[in-house]
């Protein structure tokens, strides 16, 4: 079917698959290589403006390595998974030292990369060198497991084992550019999550979980895990001028080298450290708590706004900032900031 796949899906791309993406346009090995990595976790109409804001902001290898982390973690709030933004930055500064700022057309030496995997990998190849190679995102997954019902989660070895050797035989030795772009966009656009539209889709009469009645059941879903619920206060400590207290986390662990507002059970406490004297509190006010979820836990989070009188002369040992949200520093910020920062408008 390897042949017949690949002429069935490239026939769909010519006429309905979508050329004007972003990334698809002035096609570079570093604008592929952004995009791929926007698009690990991010949906591509999420990741489009991302995607123009940060090449305008880093038109090329060699800017975003002479970037600080900071521009480039503001440039990436709100995409979440930062781990991923760190990675380029990291890769940036590798290319240049190795590779005289070009990304090397190799899956092999891709990989070896921060940030880079082998579909990773096998995409920026297929795309940018027309060479073959082979990639299995999330939306390949999807399409492989339902035309083929293969069994299992994905996440699985033996699952993504069988999941790579079909993607693997299933590559053209032709248009392998095209084919790859294909296969990723009949999995957004078509062969989506929750409500596939098999009628218009290339596969209708091969599919097997089409054809079964089950394309709900494939890819098998992750076996669910308990997963623990941890609490935690927020202070969002506001100065006369309007500015918001944020200090910056830890290099590792939870939301590394982010800013955020200060944290504690409790609220004297975390006060207490920042050195801020309760004489200054003008009001201290409880809003509604809301959850953010992690993979392997959820934060519950209490806000507090706290307003003072006056601008503390010292703040903790942390380094801080005064942030203000009418002129916002250049500097990347955790999804909780970002979202109490809208709800306070
Ligand atoms: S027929 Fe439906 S389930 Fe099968 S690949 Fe196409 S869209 Fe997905």
């Amino acid at each position: 079917m390897s042949n017949s796949f690949s002429a069935n899906l490239l026939l769909w791309f010519d006429q309905h698959g979508r050329h004007d993406l972003p990334w698809q346009l002035n096609i570079t090995p570093y604008r592929v290589w952004i995009s791929e990595v926007m698009l690990q976790q991010t949906q591509t109409t999420t990741a489009a403006p991302y995607f123009t804001n940060f090449i305008d902001t880093f038109p090329s290898i060699d800017k975003l390595a002479s970037a600080s982390i900071d521009t480039v973690l503001h440039n990436w709030t709100g995409l979440g998974y930062y781990a991923r933004a760190r990675n380029l930055h990291k890769a940036a500064n590798l290319l240049m030292d190795k590779y005289n700022g070009e990304l090397p057309m190799s899956v092999s030496e891709l990989e070896a990369l921060p940030g880079i995997g082998p579909s990773t990998a096998g995409a920026i190849v297929a795309i940018c060198a027309n060479r073959k190679a082979t990639i299995l995102d999330g939306n390949v997954k999807r399409v492989l497991a339902r035309c083929f019902a293969i069994d299992g989660w994905p996440g699985k070895k033996a699952t993504a084992k069988a999941l790579w050797q079909k993607a693997e035989q299933l590559t053209p030795d032709t248009r392998v550019r095209d084919y790859t772009q294909a296969i990723m966009d009949l999995g957004a656009t078509l062969c989506t999550r929750t409500s596939p539209d098999c009628s218009n889709c290339p596969f209708e009469t091969e599919c097997i979980a089409h054809q079964s009645n089950r394309s709900d059941q494939f890819p098998a879903k992750k076996p669910k895990k308990v997963v623990p619920v941890r609490t935690t206060t927020m202070l969002v400590i506001e100065n006369p001028q309007g500015e918001l207290l944020l200090q910056q986390r830890l290099s590792t662990g939870l939301w590394s080298g982010l800013w955020s507002f200060p944290e504690g059970d409790a609220i004297k406490d975390t006060l207490l450290q920042l050195d801020i004297e309760t004489t200054l509190i003008e009001s201290q006010a409880r809003k509604e708590k809301f959850r953010h979820s992690f993979t392997h836990f959820h934060l519950e989070i209490t806000p507090v706004h706290v307003k003072l009188t006056d601008t503390p002369a010292t703040i903790g040992g942390k380094p801080i900032v005064w942030y203000s949200p009418s002129a916002p520093a250049e500097i990347g910020l955790t999804g909780p900031v970002t979202r109490l920062l809208k709800e306070l408008g």
